[in-house]
């Protein structure tokens, strides 16, 4: 059963109908109980949009309605029942109106060794922080593409950039969906719908605290490049630069920029991170050169037996 939940829809309707608050978008955003999403949703409700907010359960529904009774609405959705998607956004484009912006920011993070983590904890990251949202995607483009228009904003993190040990599952999670929000932006440019890919660094959210899944330890060989960092992560939590009342204004300014980028990276950390990411990423495709034009038919390139020396010996060079 979908369990969506409507305060003065009929009103909504009706003024949608006689245009009076068409400036006014309608927004669906995921996982609006806390952290970004909750910010997000304040701050669009605070600028007059209608917000439509999922949520998991019937306490977290009747408190997000408080905030503003006649335009936050609530559907309680697990972004895993995927079943729902579909009905749940059709009976949304019926009782209120057609999606203008979808934010995807529902997510956790999974923080586990990748030989000590299990499949399902892999699986059970993918579904929610791609399947999940690839599914919302689905469900909202064919009315995006018929109106001509729409923005989806999929939250990923610098963490779809950069990597460290520990969070295998979680940042392969978000380069998944910093790929599919790039070439989704090729395929529906010409139709006026705008994908914006933003990457947070770390906020100050529930993400490192109750919401993060922890895998157990079990292979002492891993002691010394994990354990600092899930100290560090556990200390920082609640300490984090990142705040999320002022990612929302810059999500309201996304909304209203004519051409919204497709990548952009909120927080200093992000920025120092994933620039750092960039040059040692250019230093190595350009060490190993030689070695990349090697295989083309016809490639006049010296390497052969001694590519791996070669390629090695640049490497080191640059280094
Ligand atoms: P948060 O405070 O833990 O909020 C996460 C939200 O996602 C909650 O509302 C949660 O609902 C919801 N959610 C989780 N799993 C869900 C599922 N299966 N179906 C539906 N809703 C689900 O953390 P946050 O930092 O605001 O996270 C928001 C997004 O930002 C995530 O995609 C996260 O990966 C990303 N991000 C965060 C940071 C950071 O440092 N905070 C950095 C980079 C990226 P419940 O309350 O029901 O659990």
């Amino acid at each position: 059963m979908i369990s969506i939940y409507w305060t003065a829809s009929t009103e909504i309707l009706l003024l949608k109908k006689k245009n009076i608050i068409m400036t006014e978008k309608i927004i669906l955003i995921t996982g609006v109980s806390s952290g970004l999403g909750r910010a997000f949703a304040e701050a669009a409700l605070a600028e007059g949009h209608i917000v439509i907010g999922t949520v998991r359960n019937d306490d977290a529904r009747k408190e997000f309605e408080t905030i503003e009774p006649k335009r936050a609405k609530s559907l309680i959705l697990d972004v895993t029942d995927f079943g729902t998607i579909d009905p749940s956004i059709s009976k949304i484009e019926q009782e209120i109106g057609p999606v203008d912006v979808l934010v995807n920011n529902a997510g956790y993070g999974h923080e586990g060794i990748l030989e000590e983590a299990s499949l399902a904890d892999l699986r059970r990251q993918f579904d929610v922080n791609v399947f999940g949202a690839v599914a919302l995607m689905k469900a909202v483009l064919p009315t995006m593409r018929k109106r001509r228009s729409g923005h989806i904003i999929n939250i990923t993190s610098m963490g779809g950039y950069i990597t460290m040990p520990g969070i295998a599952y979680y940042c392969g999670s978000k380069f998944a969906l910093e790929g599919i929000s790039e070439t989704l932006a090729k395929e529906v440019k010409g139709f006026g719908i705008h994908v914006t890919a933003v990457a947070p660094g770390s906020f100050r959210t529930d993400w490192a605290g109750r919401s993060m899944v922890r895998s157990g330890r079990s292979i002492a060989d891993y002691d010394s490049v994990f354990d600092p960092i899930r100290k560090a992560r556990e200390e920082k939590s609640g300490h984090q630069a990142g705040d999320p009342i002022k990612a929302a204004k810059v999500l309201l300014r996304l909304l209203a920029t004519e051409n919204p980028p497709v990548h952009l990276l909120l927080g200093s950390d992000a920025l120092k991170l994933v620039r750092e990411k960039i040059d040692s990423l250019a230093g190595e495709i350009t060490a190993w050169e030689d070695v990349t034009l090697s295989t083309d038919f016809g490639s006049h390139s010296s390497v052969g037996s001694e590519v791996s020396c070669r390629g090695s010996a640049a490497g080191n060079k640059k280094k």
